[in-house]
């Protein structure tokens, strides 16, 4: 009986839920920021990141569901129009196997990608770019990662990572001064965290970088390796450690600090291009800073500041990957398809073996749901959603190990077709392999998704017991908990969860 009554609130409630479906079906309102450009105390305090809520059993459908359609139709129709010809362009000039084979990309392809804007996809137009939102720039990288990962790195070590701490942290005159010329292609960018002894855990760098006593300049001085464009760029984001004192203990402690730094400020060198096992015709290369003075107004984000603005780099970027990924998955699936649908063993056509039906049944799904990840992110980043970070960190490591299966899946659907280089597709799964290494590997992602989720969690759960250590203190606080977890309990929506115009 009692299962049923409890039966019968949570059919009350999901009516009375239904009838406000009209609230939750508007855009979601972090689509603008308040007047200050910031959200309210509120949206800090309870995330409303989708994953984030996940560690502590909560359902916050606001930022999936109805599934985000964040271009008007006017950008939609704009993104086609730049679609097509990219698409064209890729499959009738640019050569992948070529690339490969020089390790370089082609003069051909450089000047048709800088034509067509590829160098500059999300600055602003007004500096020089063409201004995509990242729900446009995720559909055009998607092209590009359906026919050349090489090429695909090159253009987002340039702009995902290389300026973007320019776009993201520039004050009005760095991006000014840099943006123009690096959205044009004119010049390249390349970021600079990895030291020989700095890997995963990036916070260990030993670069430095100390002010000069007439507080103009820094003088930079350390090694990178495994810098993508590294041999190639004249801008680089260079991580290193400056003093910074604390301003109410007067102690000195070593803070990341990031700086723009360019190639033609004096002692900045490069190593040879690195020989690797796939991407490349995307340069890798050591970059040394021997003595370099960078111009104390290049430091990017504010001192000490370097480690958060490497990691916001970082969070912001992998949604690319994502994306790019979800578009080399169907360039290999495709030519999975034609080829069982072509080749006959034993009197049939391979797709007619329900071996061969699962394979790209699995192959399907992978494809169908890193897509959708993709998509509902780049979606979530335009409507402004303040964090998405595991949500980002999910689609990286989901993305890069489907490619990775569904790849290698199309290789055996090829037989001995696909492991012959003419057919394309062994290149694609060389091209693959960094994918799971580079940007945070896939093992500390998986860390940082489980740390960063349970954090929020543990979060939660103290504010609850601080108040259950004070109750006569926290009567309301710990009365409001206690009614919204009744409220979870039943499935019912709590305030938090609720879309209201007020909530931030
Ligand atoms: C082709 C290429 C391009 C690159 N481009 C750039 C670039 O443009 N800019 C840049 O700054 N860097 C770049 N990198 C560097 C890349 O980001 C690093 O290789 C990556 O961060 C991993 O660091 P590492 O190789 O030193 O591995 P390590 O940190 O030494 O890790 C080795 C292994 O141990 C695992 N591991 C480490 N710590 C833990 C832990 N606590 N728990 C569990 N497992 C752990 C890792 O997951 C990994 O599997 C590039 C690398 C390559 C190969």
């Amino acid at each position: 009986m009692l299962r049923l009554i409890q039966r019968g609130m949570g059919l009350k409630w999901w009516r009375q839920l239904w009838a406000k479906s009209s609230l939750r079906l508007l855009p979601p309102s972090y689509a603008v920021p308040d007047q200050k450009g910031s959200y309210s105390s509120h949206a800090k305090k309870e995330s409303t990141s989708f994953v984030t809520n996940i560690f502590n059993g909560h359902l916050a459908p606001e930022n999936v569901f109805p599934f985000p359609s964040v271009l008007s139709p006017e950008q939609a129709q704009a993104l086609q129009a730049m679609v097509d010809p990219c698409t064209r362009f890729f499959q009738e000039v640019n050569d992948p196997a070529a690339n490969e084979e020089l390790e370089t990309i082609q003069e051909e392809t450089l000047a048709g990608l800088k034509d067509m804007g590829c160098f500059g996809l999300q600055v602003p137009e007004e500096l020089g770019g063409i201004g995509l939102t990242n729900t446009q720039y995720a559909r055009m990288v998607e092209v590009v990662g359906m026919h050349d990962l090489g090429v695909g790195i090159a253009l987002g070590a340039h702009q995902s990572i290389g300026f973007k701490g320019i776009l993201l942290f520039g004050t009005k005159s760095q991006k000014e001064k840099y943006l123009p010329k690096l959205a044009t292609g004119e010049v390249h960018a390349a970021f600079c965290l990895t030291e020989p002894s700095s890997g995963s855990d990036a916070a260990s760098i030993q670069t430095t970088a100390e002010l000069s006593p007439c507080e103009r300049y820094y003088t930079l001085n350390g090694g990178k390796i495994w810098i993508s464009n590294g041999g190639t760029a004249e801008i680089f984001t260079v991580f290193a450690k400056t003093r910074v004192k604390d301003v109410t203990t007067g102690e000195e402690k070593d803070k990341i600090s990031a700086f723009i730094v360019e190639r033609a400020f004096k002692g900045v060198t490069s190593g040879p291009p690195e020989q690797k096992m796939g991407i490349k015709c995307s340069n890798t290369a050591e970059v040394h800073f021997d003595g370099v003075q960078v111009p104390a107004e290049n430091l990017l984000g504010g001192l000490g500041r370097g480690f958060q603005v490497a990691m916001h780099i970082l969070n912001n970027g992998r949604f690319g990957m994502a994306s790019a990924l979800a578009g080399t998955m169907r360039g290999v699936l495709r030519k999975a398809v034609e080829h069982a649908a072509n080749r006959r063993q034993f009197g049939s056509a391979l797709s007619r073996f329900g071996a061969i039906q699962e394979k790209l049944a699995r192959m399907a799904m992978l494809l169908y749901v890193t897509e959708a990840m993709a998509y509902v992110l780049s979606a979530n980043m335009d409507m402004k959603v303040p964090d998405y970070r595991l949500e980002a960190a999910i689609s990286k490591i989901f993305a890069s190990e489907a490619a990775w299966t569904v790849t290698d899946e199309a290789i055996q659907i090829l037989g001995g077709m696909g492991y012959m280089k003419e057919t394309g597709v062994e290149k694609v799964l060389r091209d693959l392999r960094i994918f799971r290494i580079f940007e945070g590997t896939n093992d500390i992602l998986r860390l940082f998704v489980a740390l960063g989720g349970m954090k929020h969690a543990g979060e939660e759960l103290q504010r609850l017991q601080k108040s259950l250590s004070n109750p006569v203190g926290k009567v309301e606080a710990l009365c409001k908990e206690i009614v919204m977890r009744a409220k979870r309990q039943e499935g019912q929506p709590t305030d938090s969860l609720v879309y209201s115009p007020s909530t931030f």
